[in-house]
């Protein structure tokens, strides 16, 4: 299969963690911004192949993990309140403050699990005495999608239809991590499905202000290996710049069509992250003359405020502070089948990736 197969290669992969090896000198501390990513490095044994000078931090590009508790009791109260739910799978399994999605559908709530949000349109107009939302979480990967579903209800006059919103967006999360007085990161793998969507220059301003190599990176393990490698080289050389492993998918612009119908319906504004909390101008929210198809507005459910659980430590996780065995739940009282935070049950969580793919990282 061509792009893939290929960048799965035993002996190519082999070949660059050899180059890896003989480029490090010094100690370095790389973040791979991406859940997936971090799956990646794990599931396929990455992270005991490199050098021990070279420490991989998994960062927070797990859209599960970050959206806040509160957005998910949110859902839960418009269930409870008779609205049709429609939601990705990988959301409803995570825990809200009392009981999950999938617990509320348990309990008679119309919960839709759908793989794209126009099915939830279809939703709409098929019930036309019910209200139907979308829970629309992600990064700007799936913000597209979501921002054409309210484009679409609009154009068929559904007017029982609005989305959940929780759209958070990579640079302004990075920039919030390299601010953190405990930041030890000398570069990043930047996340090559983001910047599919969104370009490649947003990063230049973080590399020059913060004097860091950004290399943006795909999935496979050859991306991964190749990434890391072109990110210690700039290292060693004492070069930092943006670099792009991931040229076959990613363009420099980015994709206008898929940009151009995000601005339409979203704004910048700010955005809570789970266990991290607000960071200014990290999201996207919905456009004033786009505000009849936001939930929050249409349901009046902004005032649902939870703590996080005190027990996860997911907020450390996702700034790169700690490592998911380094919480004290870790295989413990959290698992993936009863688990305490979102990174456990998230299929890109850190804690997920740890506990389902290497033995040797969870003693
Ligand atoms: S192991 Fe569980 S409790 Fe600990 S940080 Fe991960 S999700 Fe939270």
């Amino acid at each position: 299969m061509k792009y893939l197969s290929e960048y799965r290669n035993l002996e190519a992969t082999k070949k660059v963690l050899d180059e890896i090896h003989k480029i490090t000198t010094c100690e370095w501390n790389i973040m791979e911004i991406c859940g997936g990513q971090t799956h990646g490095l794990v599931k396929n044994g990455i992270l005991e192949l490199l050098p021990e000078k070279v420490r991989m931090i998994h960062g927070p590009g797990c859209p599960v993990c970050v959206t806040p508790l509160n957005l998910i009791d949110k859902a839960i109260e418009l269930l409870e309140q008779g609205v049709i739910v429609c939601s990705f799978g990988d959301m409803i399994r995570v825990p809200g403050s009392k009981k999950s999605l999938l617990e509320a559908k348990a309990l008679g709530g119309d919960l839709r699990i759908l793989y794209s949000p126009i099915e939830a349109v279809s939703i709409a107009k098929q019930n036309p005495d019910k209200e139907v939302v979308f829970f629309a979480v992600g990064f700007e990967t799936t913000a597209p999608a979501n921002a054409l579903s309210v484009l679409h209800a609009e154009k068929e006059g559904v007017s029982n239809y609005s989305i959940l919103a929780s759209h958070v967006l990579v640079p302004p999360a990075m920039e919030a991590i390299l601010d953190d007085k405990f930041c030890t990161i000398n570069a990043f793998l930047g996340a090559g499905h983001v910047c599919a969507i969104m370009g490649t220059q947003e990063y230049v301003p973080l590399v020059n202000k913060y004097k860091i190599p950004i290399v943006i990176t795909g999935f496979e393990p050859l991306d991964l290996v190749q990434g890391i490698y072109l990110a210690i080289k700039q290292l060693e050389e004492g070069k930092y710049k943006l670099e792009n492993q991931y040229s076959r998918i990613v363009k420099t612009e980015g994709n206008i069509a898929a940009i151009n119908v995000i601005q339409k319906i979203f704004e910048i504004g700010t955005r809570e992250w789970r266990g991290i909390g607000e960071i200014p101008n990290s999201g996207y929210v919905i456009k004033e003359a786009y505000r009849k198809y936001d939930a929050e507005a249409k349901f009046n459910i902004s005032y649902i405020n939870v703590p996080e659980n005190a027990n996860c430590i997911a907020g450390e996780i996702l700034r790169g502070l700690k490592k998911p065995n380094q919480c004290e739940q870790f295989g413990k009282t959290c698992k993936p089948s009863n688990p305490l935070g979102a990174p456990m049950v998230s299929s890109e969580g850190a804690c997920a990736a740890y506990y389902h793919f290497s033995n040797n990282l969870i003693k």
